[in-house]
């Protein structure tokens, strides 16, 4: 069975960006394409098309995690809010694209009226999608949804693959839940009736199944934003969370914890340095979202003085854009070596073995300094930076109902509370 997710996504950018696209969107389409196409890949992304419309007939979302947040081809299928490329304005009257240098990031752009008298939608959040999902390992999306629909998303799964067999393996009392697709070759091992098997995934090797999979955590945050949709019939659609009033009140009020993936030290912090837009906002975020050697030290640095914080973008999965930048001043078109650092990096390779000296040369031919191979080595892991963006996008529609909506936000918060001391 093949799945087309492209004749979708390649409508939905005509749409979108004229029908004649501008060359550099269909060369990051088609380089997303020729690494995904005729791959599992495909498959998967066809069932969460399929659950995000699903889910909005309930008034619900999810969110993605991992680098896949932030593909060009998720976000045309409307799987992620995250627009990977670079800062552009474009007009749906006239379907004019213009891109912007002045920004960092898309959603930081200020309105702008087109000059067929059109307002200009602005978007592009600069994040190359390193599309290195290794295809000789295994396929593997994670995503987070609401607690409350942990079954409906398995019932879903089995009627959009009525063929497929599954492994269903249950972590943490179903805390999260993987569906490992299994070939048909393995067939006699299942038991017919209901196409599954229950097993304990931990006791096994993970090497026995090496075939795709998807994770469904049940996550606090997408089930308070599930529970306040509910309550007010609004769809996680329509919440403005993008206009500058939402940005602005998210990073000069303090918010309660959960709004900052419950670290009350980040919004204390952010509250302290005013950061005046996404740019900013994420510099917070990711400071958070990377696991760091001597992590209290840094935090206390950033706390007496928070500008300091604007040094430490290699903490936020920024090493890539860093990389990136040096070797365009160089006239060097090829990635590789800002692709290849920043996963090193990502993955605490050089917290273990240090920067090796052939990749010290490389990054000191370019301009880069010494003191960074020092940065780069605390790092033990940081998250991908789709899925810091991917986050935000929910807690901004969290925030939203906090600001909009206090009573609801109030009320559903304490029968929360309730719940939870049962
Ligand atoms: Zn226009």
């Amino acid at each position: 069975m093949t799945y087309d997710i492209w004749s979708l996504a390649e409508e939905r950018m005509h749409t979108l960006y004229r029908t004649e696209i501008p060359s550099l969107i269909l060369a990051w389409y088609q380089r997303e394409k020729s690494r995904l196409q005729n791959t599992d890949v495909e498959m998967l992304l066809a069932f969460l098309c399929h659950l995000a419309k699903h889910f909005d007939t309930l008034n619900a979302a999810f969110t993605l995690r991992g680098r896949i947040g932030a593909s060009l081809v998720c976000w045309l299928l409307g799987i992620s809010e995250v627009n990977p490329l670079p800062p552009h304005y474009y007009c749906l009257r006239c379907q004019y694209v213009q891109f912007i240098k002045q920004k960092k990031y898309g959603w930081d752009l200020p309105e702008k009226t087109c000059s067929c008298g059109e307002n200009m939608l602005h978007d592009g959040m600069n994040t190359v999608y390193l599309a290195e999902i290794d295809l000789k390992k295994r396929i593997q999306i994670d995503v987070d949804i609401p607690d409350e629909l942990q079954e409906d998303v398995q019932r879903q799964l089995l009627t959009f693959f009525p063929d497929q067999l599954f492994i269903r393996a249950g972590f943490m009392d179903d805390e999260m839940v993987k569906y490992v697709f299994l070939p048909k070759t393995d067939k006699a091992t299942v038991d017919p009736p209901d196409k599954m098997i229950r097993m304990n995934y931990r006791d096994a090797q993970p090497e026995v199944y090496p075939y795709p999979s998807i994770q469904f955590y049940k996550s606090r945050q997408d089930t308070l934003l599930w529970q306040l949709c509910k309550k007010s019939n609004v769809s996680p659609q329509q919440i403005p969370w993008r206009s500058p009033d939402n940005t602005r009140s998210y990073l000069q009020y303090e918010l309660p914890g959960i709004l900052y993936d419950n670290v009350c030290d980040n919004a204390a912090l952010i509250k302290d340095a005013h950061p005046g837009d996404f740019s900013g906002l994420l510099l917070f975020l990711g400071f958070d979202h990377a696991t760091i050697e001597g992590y209290d030290e840094i935090k206390a640095a950033v706390r007496s003085h928070p500008q300091t914080i604007y040094e430490l973008d290699v903490f936020c999965e920024d090493i890539y854009d860093r990389i990136h930048s040096h070797l365009e001043q160089k006239g060097i078109a090829d990635d590789s070596l800002a692709v290849h650092v920043a996963d090193q990096a990502r993955l605490g390779k050089y917290i273990r073995s240090g920067v090796g000296k052939e990749t010290q040369t490389k990054l000191l031919s370019i301009g880069i300094l010494e003191e960074y191979f020092h940065y780069l080595s605390k790092v033990r892991y940081l998250f991908p930076k789709g899925h810091m963006l991917t986050r935000l996008v929910r807690n901004l529609r969290l925030a939203w109902f906090c600001l909009n909506m206090p009573v609801t936000w109030e009320e559903t918060q304490a029968a929360r509370y309730a719940e939870e001391r049962e």
